[in-house]
């Protein structure tokens, strides 16, 4: 018998259960859902508002806030504050250490291609569970209310997100206790509130300009047969309306004939200052002259003045605009429509150049800090089957995937993709001289292989000796309409192959395939939780097996003492390695980590020299 559930707040029978749809923001996130009516709808919850700052604090007795309390801390507990973990997410420390600086908490430099860690007092984060700390806060707010429990959910991300990146999310939405049906992206989103691609028969191009609190992006996508591809996306990281911010501030210390050091280091006054100036380019929605005081500084300024001042910024969104079409291959004639995303494109400049470079109206009719979580809402409700307008094409019902190391499942194709589909990754070796590489491929939700169900295994053979980490296997998958999956191992520097085909749905009913569903769902958190670990294991484990071999190869660069030092590092992180503790790992890799980094900068100015000297000077 199927279980009937009340929704206490509307005081309907639902036959099925809400799925929300997430805008999980680098400044702000929010959740939307399907209302009664039929409507998306942002969820607030008893006056805490739409918006949630994606901040998240750490407590001296280990509590947590997420949201506008967690902001306060930024001022006065900046350490213990972590903010734009989004930027994070799914990232190496070799992918962010350009911009290591704008972090005011401590990410850790392992000087690796493994994925960041944060450190927060003495404990370590990833920025997993640092994002699904603000999901747990988002599917808190919406089981709150709309009276019902929510777990299963659309989540948004950036068009130009990577697998990885995707992935990450996927598993911060896991922790959270969501069923993450769908990544989708936020352009997409955008352009579905709007009601644009929900018909399969329209063709259209369109531009989505989404100017956030940090970051930029432009996306322009084609859709047709209710299929949204990218065709190009541009923009930067590092320019949104925290920059219209500063440059108010900026104008306010040369008008008031301040000294910018000064107001840097009075962490306070800088702060309330761009907390006015903040306020003053809101207020220019509905005024035209800001009058205020701080203290006996003058916090004033006019719309002209402000439109100058940001003048700049907004002409290298622009700039970006134009090489988006120039690398999707578009006119800007051929642009149908343009969608206007983040809270910074309501600023009127921002609004007037967009159009004026389209040469058409832009799209503000809905909220800019609600469009991608309304966008989400309808995704969900799509994938829940609930429209009869939107032919919902087939999908995979489960994530297919390969086993890599320790036993884990690494999805290629994530379930609920549109089939046919295709997708691939790069692996390598992990032992030196390695000539065979098993592939097995998996299918199922759970993190670890063992718990799915295994569809083929292949060697791919006679790939050349070369050292652990060299060899760059590409495995693509490929699933068609009729269902079944093409599998191809190929190793790029030598070009050997191999070549599989099997059919997923063959030998499975749909009643295992929901079982296979229901478990993912109750195991969801240990699964990932083992994951976690299992990966810091391999992790640890790799970096001893280098170190040892470093110490190996190259005692003359190293004093007995460090090697005594050292060994016992190595120890320590062996004895972590069976402890079961994620944390005590990654504090011993940090601690081997810190201590055998200078050894390799000797090394390295070692060789330099060496080849100065090789060097004839004729
Ligand atoms: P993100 O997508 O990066 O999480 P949002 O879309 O929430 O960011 O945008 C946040 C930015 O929008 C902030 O810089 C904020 O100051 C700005 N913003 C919000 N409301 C307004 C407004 N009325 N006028 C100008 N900027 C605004
Ligand atoms: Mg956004």
């Amino acid at each position: 018998m199927a279980k009937v559930s009340i929704n206490l707040a509307t005081g309907s029978i639902q036959k099925e259960e809400i799925i929300v749809g997430i805008d999980l923001g680098t400044t702000n996130s929010l959740v939307a859902f399907i209302n009664p009516d039929k409507n998306p709808q942002v969820i607030n919850d008893t006056g805490k508002g739409v918006l949630v700052p994606s901040v998240v604090h750490f407590g001296p007795a280990g509590e947590i806030t997420v949201g506008n309390e967690a902001r306060e801390y930024l001022v006065t507990d900046p350490q213990n504050t972590v903010f734009s973990v989004k930027r994070l997410l799914g990232r190496s420390y070799h992918d962010i250490e350009n911009y290591k600086d704008f972090f005011s908490y401590k990410v850790i430099d392992d000087d690796s291609e493994s994925l960041v860690k944060i450190k927060v007092g003495d404990k370590f984060y990833t920025p997993i569970e640092l994002s699904s700390l603000i999901l747990k806060e988002l599917k808190a707010r919406a089981e709150h209310a709309l009276k019902t429990p929510v777990n299963r959910a659309v989540i948004t991300v950036p068009a130009y997100f990577n697998d990885s990146q995707r992935q990450a999310t996927r598993d911060a939405g896991k922790l959270a206790g969501l069923d993450v049906l769908r990544i989708v992206n936020e352009p997409t989103a955008a352009s579905l509130a709007y009601g644009i691609g929900l018909n399969p028969e329209e063709t259209k191009t369109i531009a989505v300009y989404d100017l956030g609190g940090g970051t930029f992006d432009v996306s322009i996508l084609q859709i047709q047969n209710g299929i949204f591809e990218v065709l190009a996306t541009n923009g930067n990281t590092f320019l949104g309306g925290d920059d219209f911010d500063s440059a108010i501030v900026d104008y306010w210390i040369e008008k008031n004939q301040l000294n910018k050091a000064d107001i840097i280091a009075d962490n306070k006054l800088a702060q309330k200052l761009r907390l006015k100036a903040e306020e003053a380019k809101r207020a220019f929605a509905y005024q035209s002259l800001v009058n205020d005081k701080i203290g006996d500084i003058w916090c004033t300024l006019d719309r002209n003045t402000f439109e100058q001042l940001i003048l700049g910024k907004v002409q290298e969104t622009i700039t970006c605009c134009q090489n988006a079409l120039k690398d999707a291959k578009i006119e800007v004639g051929q642009i149908d429509e343009v969608i206007m995303v983040g809270g910074s494109t309501r600023t009127a400049l921002v609004k007037k150049m967009v159009a004026e470079f389209f040469g058409r109206p832009v799209h503000d009719e809905v909220n800019p800090d609600e469009v991608v979580a309304l966008g989400a809402a309808i995704q969900a409700d799509v994938l829940a089957g609930n429209r009869s307008d939107i032919l919902l094409l087939d999908v995979t019902p489960l994530s297919l995937g390969i086993e890599t190391m320790g036993g884990l499942m690494d999805v290629i194709i994530p379930r609920n993709s549109k089939v046919p589909t295709k997708a691939g990754r790069q692996y390598t070796t992990s032992i030196d001289g390695q000539v065979n590489m098993k592939i097995a491929v998996y299918q199922g939700e759970r993190d670890l292989i063992k718990e799915n169900r295994k569809l083929a295994e292949f060697d791919l053979k006679g790939i050349p000796s070369m050292p652990a980490g060299f060899p760059k296997v590409d495995i693509n998958f490929l699933l068609n309409a009729d269902g079944i999956l093409k599998i191809q191992a190929i190793e790029l520097r030598s070009g050997v192959k191999q070549e599989v085909e099997v059919k997923p749905t063959y030998g499975i009913t749909d009643d295992q395939v929901e079982q296979m569903l229901l478990d993912s769902i109750t195991h969801a958190k240990d699964d990932v939780s083992q994951r976690m670990l299992i990966e810091a294991r391999v992790e640890g484990e790799q970096m001893v097996k280098q170190v040892e071999g470093f110490l190996r190869k190259n005692s003359d660069f190293v004093s007995i003492a460090e090697i005594a030092d050292t060994t016992k590092y190595i120890d320590k992180l062996n004895a972590a390695l069976t402890s079961g503790d994620k944390d005590a790992i990654h504090k011993a890799i940090d601690e081997l980590n810190e201590f055998t980094r200078p050894f390799a900068e000797r090394l390295m100015d070692q060789a330099i020299s060496h080849a100065m000297k090789g060097k004839s000077i004729e």
